[in-house]
């Protein structure tokens, strides 16, 4: 088996078991393999261990990665993941099937404006920045359910749920804490008539408390490539 392979059935036996230990059904909860920085061959070999599900930080890199690899149309799901500059937006649009850092309603606009019509509504995530940290993207937290009646509303982009990346803790408590505060703010969405399925959150650190606090994908890089050799 190839490394990557191994580390993918690795990272999935650690996502069922921590729903296991809280009564989750395993299959409720999607590993994203997060392949911003590694090469085509890197994919490539996820993708013949049998993995479909990719995220991606950069439009660029993604678009060139995609073109390199062997695999039939429609098998694959993108996932962006990074900070979305609108003069990147119609190549997310386009080739994107999944956008899970939306956290202004211009760039959701432009985002569902560019959307083909020849494919399905793009799926999207808002970003919560869920610790308040002043230097990190995402909509703070009393600002979540303006915005995503806001995007509920545009034609081309169907909302799905939250994501968020919490400030660092080795602490399994503080990691939990900052997840079932996302899990908040989904559920206060879900109060409102917003019909969101989605908990993007938990990496390859804090995977474990993200699935124990109710993630339904989780974006994991480092702990299925290997260490990133830039951030
Ligand atoms: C890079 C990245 C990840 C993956 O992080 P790892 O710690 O390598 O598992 C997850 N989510 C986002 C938004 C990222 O940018």
């Amino acid at each position: 088996m190839s490394p990557i392979a191994d580390h993918l059935q690795a990272v999935r036996q650690r996502i069922d078991r921590a729903a296991q230990a809280c009564g989750r059904e395993p299959a409720a909860i999607t590993l994203m393999a997060v392949s911003k920085t590694f090469d085509a061959d890197a994919v490539q070999a996820a993708i013949d261990a049998g993995h479909t599900v990719f995220g991606e930080s950069y439009v660029q890199e993604a678009i060139a990665k995609i073109a390199l690899l062997r695999v039939a149309p429609g098998q694959l799901a993108w996932h962006f993941i990074g900070p979305l500059q609108s003069n990147k937006a119609r190549q997310v649009a386009e080739h994107m099937d999944w956008v899970h850092s939306i956290d202004r309603l211009k760039i959701a606009q432009r985002l569902s404006d560019l959307r083909p019509d020849s494919l399905g509504p793009l799926q999207v995530c808002l970003q919560v920045n869920i610790d308040n940290e002043p230097t990190k993207s995402g909509v703070a937290p009393a600002d979540v359910l303006t915005l995503a009646q806001a995007v509920h509303g545009l034609p081309r982009l169907q909302l799905r749920g939250l994501m968020a990346i919490p400030a660092p803790s080795d602490d399994p408590a503080v990691q939990r804490a900052a997840f079932a505060r996302l899990a908040a703010l989904q559920q206060q969405l879900q109060d409102a008539g917003l019909p969101v399925d989605t908990l993007s959150m938990g990496m390859s650190d804090d995977l474990e408390a993200a699935v124990a606090e109710g993630a339904t994908i989780v974006r994991v890089g480092t702990a299925i490539f290997g260490t990133r050799a830039y951030a």
